[in-house]
């Protein structure tokens, strides 16, 4: 399975253990791509693995993950999976530590836009937004995914995740053992 990961030159001690936990995975059984996203359209880099390089999970700078979850993300037959992993306040400004995927709640039925969200909690089987930190993708049609649009790399989450929902797809969630070392 093909593992895209992605880092920056900021939070550089957040990102250690991820390194760490990637040069000790079997390279006859994943095959890693580093991709420093700063220098990179993040966004492009993204749309033109989803249209060439299906399937791979993307794996962002400060997650660490079970091997045992990564495998069971690898081996599941859905076309969009992900893990939820905990945010925490001091990043969200949040009250409490949420799970990093969400639920729409409701939306307007004419303009379709987003009108609440809800964080999603283990009862959730699937989300419908997403972060990239544990993602996999294997889209059966990739065409719902633009490649004409410029998205900013903190955008391109939400972008991805506009895109499938409204063409019906939910991510499923593999609620495992992850670490997220952005506090
Ligand atoms: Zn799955």
């Amino acid at each position: 399975m093909k593992l895209l990961h992605t880092y920056s030159n900021k939070r550089i001690d957040e990102q250690e253990e991820t390194w760490e936990f990637l040069s000790k995975l079997n390279k006859n059984k994943w095959s890693i791509v580093h991709l420093y996203t700063i220098a990179y359209d993040y966004y492009k880099s993204l749309v033109y693995y989803i249209k060439h390089f299906q399937p791979f999970i993307v794996i962002e700078q400060d997650i660490v993950p079970s091997i045992q979850l990564l495998e069971e993300i690898a081996n599941c037959s859905e076309q969009l999976c992900a893990a939820p992993y905990i945010l925490y306040p001091q990043s969200t400004l949040l009250q409490n530590e949420v799970y990093s995927c969400r639920n729409v709640i409701s939306q307007d039925p004419v303009t379709k836009e987003i009108t609440s969200l809800k964080w999603v909690t283990p009862k959730d089987k699937t989300a419908d937004y997403y972060p990239l930190g544990l993602t996999k993708f294997n889209l059966k049609d990739t065409s719902i995914i633009s490649n004409s649009i410029t998205v900013p790399w903190n955008r391109c989450d939400h972008i991805l995740s506009q895109q499938t929902f409204s063409s019906g797809l939910k991510a499923h969630l593999h609620w495992g053992e992850i670490k997220h070392n952005h506090k």
